[in-house]
C-alpha cells in the first residue's frame, strides 16, 4: 500500500507515512487504494476484534517494516473489549470506552505506539489533545523504549479528570498545559512539523488524528460490527457518531469504502458547527471554537475535513455519503437525563449528542457509537442526574497517582525551552 498527501505529493510507505505524520506538502497522508475485503470481512467476523483487525489492516501495512509484526501490533493494541449494549428495538450502543483511559482513543493511540516501538528508532511524539487523546496517547506510549511524549493541552479546558490522566506518568511523558485553546495547541503541532530543522532535530512524530496510524485501527470495531450485524440481521448497519476533528467520521467512511456493510453515517457534532454548516451550504467556512459540555469535540476547524473531501471531491459526494447534525448543551444535558431515565443507561456528555440525533432520525435502526465512558464527565453528568457516577478501578488508580503540572504560553519556542529544560 501506498500513501499520498490530500495535496498531490508524497508515495510513501506505511512505516514512512506513520513517521510522516504530516505530508511534505503541509497536506494529510491517505491510502492510495481502498481494496475490496467485504468478503474477507463477512468470513472472519465471528473471530474475536484482535483477529479480525489483523485482516483488515493487513493490505494497509503491505511492503512495509511492519507487514511481519501486524499481528503482534494488533494482539497488543485491540487489548480490551469493545462492547455492544442494546437500549431498545430501534437503538444499540457500541462501547468503545473499555480501555485503559476509557475513550475511544485508546485504540488508535495504542496501535500507533505499538507501532512505532515495533520500529525500534528513538522518536519525540508531540500531540495536541482537546481532552482524551493525550490521556490516550500518554497511557499508550507510557514507559515504551525509545519515546519521549510532549502533550500539549488547553490549560483550564478539560476536565479535571482528563487532566490527571495527562499529568499523571511522569518520566518519557511531558504534559503541557497551554495558556490558549485547542486550536492553539492544534496550531503549534502543524507549525513544529512544518518546520524541517526542528522536525529533524528532535525527531519529531505525531500522535494527532492526522497521523494515519492512529486512524486507520479505527476502521475496524465499524466494519467488525457492521459485519457482526449484516450476517445477524441481512441489513447494513446506520451509525450516529459523535464527532470533533471528523478523525472517527473519516475511519468510518474508509470501512464503507472498503466494503463493511455500513449504510448511513451521521455525525452528531456540539455547538461547534462547521461541519453540518458546510453540509448545509456547500461552503466550507473553519471558526474559532466554541467551549461546550462534549469538550474532546470543541474543534471549530476539523483537521480531518482535508481527508474527507479528498474521498469525497465534491459536496454532492459527501451529501451522499453523510449527514450532520448540531446538538446544542442544553439539548446535551436532556439526552444525559432522558436516556437514565428510560434505559437506566449513563451517557458521557460526547455520546449524548448521537443519542439526541438519533430520537430525531426515529424510527429508523440506529447504533450510537459510544466514545468515552460516563466516569470521565462525572461533573456534568452528577450535577444532571443528581447520583454519583461510578468509578472503575483503573480510571480511580490513575486518579491517584501525583501530577505534574507544567504551564506554557501559546508559542513553539516556550515550547521547546521547556522540552530541553525537562529532558
Ligand atoms: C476525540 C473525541 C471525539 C471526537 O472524535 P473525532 O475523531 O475528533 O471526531 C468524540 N468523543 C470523545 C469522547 C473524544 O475523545
Amino acid at each position: 500500500m501506498e500513501y499520498v498527501s490530500t495535496r498531490g505529493s508524497n508515495k510513501v510507505d506505511f512505516v514512512e507515512a506513520i513517521h510522516l505524520g504530516l505530508a511534505h506538502d503541509g497536506g494529510l497522508l491517505v491510502p492510495n487504494v481502498f481494496p475490496n475485503l467485504q468478503q474477507r470481512m463477512l468470513e472472519t467476523a465471528h473471530l474475536p476484534l484482535p483477529d479480525f483487525a489483523n485482516v483488515v489492516l493487513q493490505p494497509f501495512v503491505e511492503s512495509s517494516a511492519l507487514e511481519a509484526s501486524l499481528e503482534h501490533i494488533c494482539q497488543h493494541a485491540f487489548s480490551f473489549p469493545v462492547r455492544t449494549k442494546k437500549l431498545s428495538d430501534s437503538l444499540t450502543v457500541l462501547e468503545l470506552f473499555h480501555g485503559p483511559t476509557l475513550s475511544f482513543k485508546d485504540v488508535g493511540a495504542r496501535f500507533l505506539a505499538q507501532c512505532l516501538s515495533q520500529i525500534k528508532e528513538p522518536r519525540c511524539i508531540l500531540v495536541a489533545t482537546s481532552g482524551d487523546t493525550g490521556s490516550a496517547v500518554a497511557s499508550a506510549f507510557s514507559n515504551l523504549q525509545n519515546t519521549n511524549v510532549v502533550i500539549l493541552y488547553p490549560k483550564g479546558k478539560i476536565s479535571p479528570r482528563q487532566q490527571a490522566q495527562i499529568t499523571c506518568w511522569g518520566k518519557n511523558i511531558l504534559a503541557l498545559g497551554v495558556n490558549g485553546v485547542f486550536d492553539d495547541c492544534q496550531r503549534l503541532v502543524k507549525q513544529a512539523f512544518t518546520d524541517q530543522a526542528i522536525k529533524e532535530q528532535y525527531h519529531l512524530t505525531t500522535a494527532n488524528s492526522i497521523n494515519i496510524g492512529r486512524l486507520l485501527p479505527q476502521m475496524t470495531y465499524f466494519a467488525h460490527q457492521a459485519s457482526l450485524y449484516f450476517l445477524a440481521t441481512g441489513t447494513p448497519i446506520n451509525y450516529i457518531i459523535p464527532s470533533g476533528n471528523l478523525g472517527h467520521v473519516t475511519a468510518c467512511c474508509y470501512a464503507k469504502q472498503l466494503g463493511a456493510p455500513i449504510a448511513q453515517v451521521t455525525v452528531a457534532t456540539n455547538e461547534n458547527r462547521t461541519f453540518p454548516e458546510y453540509l448545509h451550504t456547500g461552503r466550507y467556512f473553519p471558526k474559532a471554537t466554541v467551549k461546550t459540555l462534549a469538550n474532546a469535540m470543541d474543534v471549530g476547524a476539523p483537521s480531518n475535513f482535508e481527508r474527507l473531501s479528498h474521498h469525497f471531491p465534491s459536496h454532492a459526494d459527501v451529501l451522499a455519503h453523510v449527514s450532520a447534525f448540531a446538538v446544542s448543551d442544553d439539548q446535551i444535558k436532556q439526552a444525559i437525563i432522558g436516556a437514565y431515565r428510560e434505559h437506566g443507561y449513563l451517557l458521557c456528555p460526547h455520546t449524548a449528542t448521537a443519542y439526541h440525533v438519533a430520537h430525531k432520525l426515529q424510527p429508523n435502526e440506529q447504533c450510537l457509537v459510544a466514545t468515552a465512558h460516563p466516569a470521565k464527565f462525572e461533573d456534568v453528568i452528577e450535577a444532571l442526574i443528581d447520583e454519583p457516577v461510578p468509578v472503575p478501578a483503573h480510571l480511580q488508580r490513575l486518579l491517584d497517582k501525583f501530577q505534574q503540572v507544567h504551564e506554557v504560553e501559546p508559542t513553539l519556542a516556550a515550547i521547546l525551552d521547556v522540552m530541553t529544560q525537562y529532558w
